[in-house]
């Protein structure tokens, strides 16, 4: 097959990000409660966390599902990014982002960087658990909102 200019295959050979798995899958809903009987009692997911984020401004509930999670996303107000977010899927559920476990969060968002990435979070955030975050732009990412996490490293 051919690649023709194959500078991003290179670019990409060059510097292999670490990346673990699929941390969770972030599911934005209008109401967390209506989603339960579906994601707690007919899966039979464990319910492992419920926050409420107020700078994101929205309620999250995380279920297990073997090694990674499902995050329902609620907005708190209606100026909540998730609530614009349902807005314009007529207020109906839908997958926000994509989140991916990796080994060291500032090597892989210096790698993005200098493959000259769009990220949202130029540098990690602190996150639920104290695991760090951070976004990468959807124009960079396939269309598709996608979230790095790094999880504390055990003692
Ligand atoms: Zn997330």
């Amino acid at each position: 097959m051919q690649y023709g200019k194959s500078e991003r295959l290179y670019r990409i050979a060059e510097e292999p990000m670490k990346t673990l798995k699929i941390s969770h899958i972030g599911i934005a809903v209008p109401r967390i409660e209506e989603q339960l009987a579906f994601y707690r009692d007919t899966l039979s997911l464990p319910l492992v966390g419920v926050e409420e984020v107020p700078s994101q401004q929205v309620r999250v509930t995380f279920f297990s599902v073997g090694e990674s999670n499902i995050e329902l996303l609620e907005p708190t107000t209606l100026e909540s990014p998730i609530q614009k977010f349902l807005d314009a899927n007529q207020g109906k559920a839908r997958i926000h982002h994509i989140a991916y476990e990796v080994e060291d969060i500032e090597a892989a968002l210096a790698e993005m960087k200098r493959q000259g990435l769009r990220l949202v979070d130029e540098t990690p955030r602190e996150g639920a658990g104290g695991v760090r975050i951070a976004f990468v732009h959807p124009r960079a990412a396939g269309g598709i909102l996608t979230e790095l996490c790094e999880h504390p490293k055990a003692p």
